[in-house]
């Protein structure tokens, strides 16, 4: 592992921060030698999993895994979308239905807990806005580790409900995210547990390459010229790009990376999109985050710096939008393409659309949209904006008498 400010290098262990400068460790490959190992061909006929990549990720082949079965979720060519957006040609990448909890999390809390196995670790946990709870707590479940989730207690009733099912100790702490992480770091560093987003995240992060490599394969191993992603902490962004340049470097695609990645956040916590707007090199952290779009809700993103020089060296961008235009492409989505994406595939959605129509991506170019999880675990976010079903008793009479539903259909 690397220092990604001061590049001194660590064995392998579960620490996240350099000891001289506090900067975040990162884990290094040796391309040369994957290079010899995988080839288009190899990674084809292995099983559609995003452990085919597996080369690319920090566990070696005599490792125990943890998540076999996460990934290779679909890369949905989106032709009504990109109508309604007004551009040519749009793809989603669809992790709303990743296995085994809907969503990108799954990706990296399988990378993660098969680290806690390797390291021998018998009890895990993690500091959540909720997605990385459900992940956590049903994958922790199927390795039969111990699991302690702590959550900011205001977190939407489903995402609670969908760890507490895995027998994981759930606990709600009156605070933001951020405080609620300080205090995994805490535990984690007395009792020697694995926190997937605190000690093991150098591992998790690394997780998050898979979608990036899974885009490449199903574009028919070439890159898309722009991808919009929604921001948290800001790992995935750059893990995606990540990826790209790891195709490049070991022969999987032919030309060097020039995607352009454009960040997406709610304007109600919006650290990293505010800082590439004011062209700061540093997010200012939001101190109370007010958003419906709880998943990106991390006011002191640990990537954030990172994540905003990478939008800026790429040639992207970064937007926000408010919950509304959250709402609406939730909506957008779901009627166009079929897909009940979650808050932050709102987010993504939107966002997209602005900058589209601000000029910042043009209409004639490849995008791709990671919308990163599932509608149904933020039902209340849209509930209010749909029009409750019509009552009627089951005659031929009544349906007809419903004023104006089967005129909208016949003309
Ligand atoms: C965690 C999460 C993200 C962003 O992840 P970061 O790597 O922290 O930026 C995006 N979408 C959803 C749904 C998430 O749960």
């Amino acid at each position: 592992m690397k220092c990604r400010v001061c590049g001194k290098l660590y064995p392998e262990s579960a620490i996240n921060f350099c000891v001289d400068d506090f900067g975040p460790l990162e884990v290094t490959y040796d391309y040369e030698a994957i290079k010899g190992q995988v080839s288009r061909d190899i990674l084809e006929r292995r099983p559609a999993t995003m452990w085919k990549f597996q080369e690319f990720l920090p566990i070696g082949p005599d490792q125990p895994i943890v998540g076999r079965n996460v990934g290779a979720t679909p890369l949905v060519k989106a032709d009504r979308l990109a109508d309604a957006l007004g551009v040519e040609k749009l793809w989603v990448k669809n992790d709303a239905v990743n296995f085994p909890t809907l969503s990108f999390k799954d990706r990296v809390v399988s990378v993660a807990l098969s680290k806690a196995l390797e390291f021998g670790m018998t009890t895990v946990g993690c500091a959540s806005t909720g997605n990385l709870a459900n992940s956590v707590a049903a994958q922790a479940a199927s390795a039969g580790l111990e699991t302690f989730i702590l959550v900011p207690a205001d977190l939407e009733r489903t995402k609670i409900l969908g760890t507490a099912v895995y027998g994981a100790k759930v606990i709600g702490c009156l605070g933001t995210y951020d405080e609620v992480n300080r205090l995994c770091t805490q535990i984690a560093l007395k009792y020697g547990w694995g926190f997937v987003n605190v000690n093991l995240r150098p591992f998790y992060a690394e997780g998050s390459k898979t979608m990036g490599f899974e885009i490449a394969q199903d574009l028919g191993w070439r890159l898309p010229q722009h991808v919009v992603c929604p921001m948290a902490g800001g790992a995935l962004i750059g893990k995606i790009h990540k990826a790209f340049n790891e195709l490049y470097a070991t022969g999987l695609i032919d030309t060097p990376v020039t995607t352009k990645m454009y960040g997406a956040q709610a304007t109600g916590c919006n650290p990293i999109s505010d800082a590439v707007k004011q062209n700061r090199e540093k997010h200012k952290p939001i101190r109370k985050p007010n958003t419906i779009c709880k998943s990106l809700a991390i006011g002191d993103p640990a990537d954030g710096i990172f994540a905003a020089k990478l939008v800026r060296e790429t040639g992207g961008w970064a937007e926000d939008v408010t919950d509304d235009e959250i709402v609406d492409g939730m909506k957008l989505l779901a009627q166009t393409e079929g897909i009940f994406g979650e808050t932050a595939g709102g987010t993504t959605v939107a966002v997209a659309r602005k900058l589209i129509e601000a000029g910042r991506i043009p209409r004639n170019e490849e995008i791709v949209l990671c919308v990163t999880g599932n509608g149904l675990k933020t039902q209340d976010a849209v509930f209010d904006s749909l029009t409750a079903p019509a009552t009627i008793k089951p005659t031929l009479a009544e349906f007809e008498q419903l004023s104006g539903l089967i005129e909208a259909v016949l003309v």
